[in-house]
């Protein structure tokens, strides 16, 4: 599927996650950004929406800024998040993914504000929580609000499943580098470590207790047409 039309399907799959967070009460706020680590995990089609404001903002402070983070240790994904649910379909375990510098903020961040907050990918979108995570020392999220999460993770990409999956500042980089947006539009490549292969979803993490709550926002996202 050609990238504007991706782009477009992301934009409803935002907008219908904006829908469904907006009736929770939740202690996130534009300056609070605890949560803004180095840590982040997107796709491709995420990224290359990012990078296409910065580039379009003529923001070269910002790639700078990424690229000086490489000297960070930072989450770094063995799986993705479709591949983790047919891990588990099939009573598999996953690779044990280990979770570093919790502590580093993402250079993304400028003066406790996002500075692609309107392009930010789905992971920031939908990290939230019930409780100030600075004052309580961790997040409390609903328990149906993860669950919905994984599921728009998945769908999300599921519609890049010919394309790539890692950490942000990985996968901002990769695509930065001359060709690799090129061979990203090509689709059909393999990932080149940190980075991973997208992979289509077949089957949805969902347990049982959500079931009924879930299915019409599942089915919400598969009405999703392009204008
Ligand atoms: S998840 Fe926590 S740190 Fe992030 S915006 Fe919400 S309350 Fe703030
Ligand atoms: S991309 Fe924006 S919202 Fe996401 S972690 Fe970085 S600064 Fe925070």
């Amino acid at each position: 599927m050609h990238l504007r039309l991706r782009q477009e399907i992301l934009t409803k799959i935002y907008q219908l996650y904006d829908d469904f967070i907006k009736d929770y009460k939740l202690a996130c706020g534009i300056k609070c950004s605890a949560c803004c680590t180095l840590n982040v995990m997107l796709t491709g089609l995420e990224a290359y929406r990012i990078l296409d404001q910065i580039i379009t903002d003529k923001r070269d402070d910002l790639l700078q800024k990424l690229q000086a983070s490489t000297k960070e240790e930072r989450f770094q994904p063995l799986v993705s998040t479709n591949e983790m649910a047919d891990l588990c379909s099939q009573g598999k375990n996953p690779p044990e993914e280990g979770v570093e510098s919790l502590l580093s903020s993402c250079p993304l961040l400028e003066d406790k504000v996002c500075s692609v907050y309107e392009n930010r990918p789905f992971e920031c979108r939908s990290f939230c929580s019930k409780v100030n995570c600075e004052e309580e020392g961790m997040a409390d999220m609903d328990r149906l609000v993860m669950t919905v999460n994984n599921v728009f993770k998945q769908y999300i990409e599921h519609i890049d499943s010919f394309g790539v999956s890692g950490n942000l500042i990985d996968l901002m980089l990769y695509l930065h580098e001359t060709g690799n947006t090129e061979v990203y539009l090509a689709i059909g490549k393999e990932a080149q470590k940190p980075l991973l292969s997208n992979h289509p979803a077949k089957v949805l993490m969902v347990p049982p207790e959500h079931a009924d709550k879930v299915k019409p926002i599942v089915e919400e996202l598969q009405r999703i047409k392009i204008n």
